[in-house]
């Protein structure tokens, strides 16, 4: 008991000696800290309204950077939060995106500075950024963390490849741009994998396949023709054409009608719809009336099928047939004559597949166009699409003609014409 005493006298003891050494601290300390409060470090608000920053009470006015305040970073110029401030600002090893004197940590933007476009994400400059960013309903793009004004190519984006020109997306652009050692084919600003066939580029025809360039135009050109349908293989025909986007001429008749629907088809798939003759019969040849009569009437089955009145006639059996002597004498060198007076061109061919004649076969026909296509700059190749294993024979064709660097191309009253000579 008397132990337990004298230890409870001597921790309250303690207990005063510490307390008073604490006071007496205290007390020393007291003005330093009152001075303290007092002061300004930091940002404060100072009596005129304004925010600065200060160091021990005193406005830092050469402070040009950011601060922190109220989990917020603020920035000073020349000391003042300057809140109309919109731009960028250097500090500690970033450049930081400000918007009316606050950071804005949450912003993806260009924002302009020192003459250069900077490509601004989470806040700020991302020196490492390549790619395009949308800015101002124009797509930029950055290289490097900038807009790089001089580039003109393409880049990929989101999955598609877009058409740059001098550091922004055209969208309104239809070219062919170089880009890793292949030329593409870029439309509405960007490149179009899905499209096989020509397009017109610095004065030339040039082959697309997948989007990409397979061949320069040249002087190889090949017109494919078709004499005598629309019939039944026309439409097969027309989907081996629409396969390698080669467009061809369609030198049509009547002599199946339950195939007319075909023409207006073949001329909403890009093919030149030329006219043949209504009947196909020789007696056509019989006078210029019968003759004009007869391509009177296919020539309305043209419009009333495509809207559009066609040009460009070849004759049955060609400028050359004899068989219409026995018609009428000197019918084909008239007719040839006069055509022209009618508004029309006229178009032979100087490569024959035989399909009308000796030729009965798919490898037959191949093996005489490809013979008579090589070495030509210009051939006009006769095929006849009411004939199953000649319409056969086109993909083959088209396969050997693009792997040898020949154009297809559908004739228009600006190509070169065949001629025959007349021998009636
Ligand atoms: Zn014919």
């Amino acid at each position: 008991m008397t132990r337990y005493k004298g230890k409870l006298k001597r921790n309250t003891f303690l207990q005063i000696f510490i307390g008073a050494v604490f006071f007496m601290v205290v007390m020393i300390a007291m003005p330093q800290i009152q001075a303290q409060a007092a002061g300004k470090n930091g940002v404060a608000k100072a009596a005129d309204g304004n925010w600065y920053y200060y160091m021990e009470n005193k406005v830092q006015t050469s402070y040009n950077g950011l601060a922190k305040y109220n989990n917020a970073w603020w920035y000073f110029k020349n000391g003042k939060l300057n809140f109309s401030y919109t731009g960028l600002c250097k500090y500690k090893d970033n450049w930081w995106y400000v918007e009316n004197g606050k950071v804005n940590f949450d912003k993806k933007t260009l924002c302009k500075y020192n003459n250069a476009w900077w490509y601004v994400t989470g806040g700020k400059v991302n020196f490492n950024a390549k790619g395009l960013c949308k800015y101002n309903n124009a797509w930029w793009y950055i290289s490097g963390g900038k807009v790089n004004f001089n580039v003109t190519g393409l880049c990929k984006y989101n999955g598609n490849w877009w058409y740059v020109e001098n550091g922004k997306v055209n969208f309104d652009k239809t070219t062919l741009c170089k880009y890793n050692g292949s030329w593409w084919y870029v439309t509405s600003g960007k490149v179009d994998f899905n499209y096989t066939g020509y397009m017109a580029y610095n004065g030339s025809n040039w082959y697309i396949k997948n989007g990409k360039m397979i061949h320069q135009g040249g002087n190889k050109i090949i017109y494919l023709t078709f004499d005598d349908g629309p019939g039944p293989y026309t439409e097969e025909l027309l989907d081996v054409l629409d396969k390698y986007g080669v467009k061809a001429t369609f030198f049509v008749t009547n002599q199946k009608p339950k195939y007319q629907n075909m023409i207006g088809e073949a001329y909403r798939r890009g093919h030149t719809i030329a006219l043949h003759t209504y009947s196909h019969s020789y007696s056509i040849y019989k006078s210029e009336t019968a003759y004009y009569k007869d391509l009177k009437l296919i020539e309305d089955l043209c419009v009333a099928q495509t809207g559009e009145k066609p040009t460009i006639v070849r004759f049955p059996g060609g400028t050359s047939n004899t068989i219409s002597r026995k018609y009428c004498k000197g019918i084909m060198s008239s007719l040839a004559n006069s055509l022209d007076d009618h508004g029309y061109v006229y178009c032979d061919w100087n490569v024959t597949s035989g399909d009308a004649g000796g030729t009965t076969t798919e490898s037959g026909v191949f093996n005489n166009v490809i013979k008579g296509v090589k070495g030509k700059s210009v051939s006009v190749v006769l095929q006849h699409d009411i004939k199953k294993f000649s319409v056969a024979a086109v993909d083959d064709i088209i396969e050997w003609g693009l792997a040898n660097g020949y154009t297809f191309l559908p004739l228009t009253e600006d190509s070169p014409m065949v001629h025959h000579s007349a021998m009636n």
